[in-house]
């Protein structure tokens, strides 16, 4: 048998990284550094995009004016996609659902007819397990339970992720769909962890600069020193990515993202050397693994290489 007809499968090839994500920017604002940096050393990285996000809102004020964005959202943030996927010089695939959009009013309206979130799980995780089956990963992200901001897409996004990480490697499970093939890793990303804000709140209070993150950190004090349930209980850290040398390049993804991210908010506050000096990691939590390894890490692939 020639190298090329070789059936092993250990993974001694590149190694492969799926992230799961809910919606166009979404692959920007959680892990985009770490992607980045496995992509740069020669890992395959593969980002999933469950819905097209045709029912965001134009969240940046220096893009409201922009007529594409009136006219075709939907097409606009493809373009935007397209921008960041080049970027961090990753691979993208689009799964094809329609964007559930974030309910709001009281009582909450109904999810729109044929959204995301209300398809019957079989039906939302089967192009997943597919992609699973043919991209072949070592390693999955996605988000926690709670969807890391309860979002119904990015609860779904999370639904399907768990549902692709058991179900790819039984051959019985969704016939139709190519090989089976068994992720050996299961991530849950913990971009809003809160340590790390708290981290970078006391060091832009030190360097004398404004904090965006002072209410966010008083709410959480507030709701411990009333008593109430603290906010809801996140994964521990289990793995550490080293990342800040990519920074730049995530802040580039989140830019491209016009529509969706404000080049003068939130995300922008603290500049990357800033952050390098106090948090030059993104933070996971290790779910499920197959695969022997070591708590705490600093790689994904810790027990695959
Ligand atoms: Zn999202």
């Amino acid at each position: 048998m020639s190298a090329r007809e070789s059936t092993d499968s250990r993974p001694t090839a590149p190694l492969r990284l799926l992230a799961v994500h809910a919606h166009p920017d979404d692959e920007a604002s959680k892990g985009a550094a770490t992607m980045a940096s496995y992509a740069a050393a020669g890992v395959e990285v593969m980002v999933a995009t469950c819905t097209g996000g045709e029912r965001g809102s134009i969240l940046n004020p220096g893009a409201e004016d922009d007529p594409a964005g009136k006219r075709d959202l939907a097409g606009l943030r493809r373009r935007e996609m397209a921008a960041s996927q080049a970027a961090l010089g990753i691979r993208h695939r689009w799964l094809g659902f329609t964007d559930s959009g974030l309910p709001e009013g009281d009582p909450l309206p109904d999810l729109p007819f044929g959204c995301f979130a209300l398809q019957p799980l079989e039906r939302a995780a089967a192009p997943l397990v597919k992609l699973v089956r043919e991209f072949r990963p070592h390693v999955i992200i996605s988000y926690d339970e709670n969807g890391g901001y309860p979002h119904p897409d990015h609860i779904m996004a999370h639904k399907v992720a768990v549902e692709a990480f058991a179900a790819a490697g039984d051959p019985e499970r969704y016939p139709g769909t190519g090989s089976a093939w068994e992720p050996s890793k299961l991530y849950y990303d913990r971009a809003f962890n809160p340590e790390r804000f708290r981290a970078l709140h006391f060091a832009l209070e030190e360097a004398g600069l404004k904090s965006p993150y002072a209410e966010r950190i008083a709410a959480w004090q507030e709701t411990d020193a009333e008593g109430h349930q603290p906010p809801a209980p996140t994964h521990a850290t289990t793995t550490q990515i080293e990342c800040g040398d990519f920074f730049e390049v995530r802040d580039e993804a989140l830019r491209s993202h016009r529509t969706q991210v404000d080049p003068n908010g939130f995300f922008f506050a603290v500049s990357p050397d800033l952050q390098r000096k106090v948090w030059p990691w993104e933070d996971y939590s290790l779910i499920e693994s197959r695969v022997e390894t070591d708590l705490p890490e600093t790689d994904l692939f810790a027990g695959i290489r």
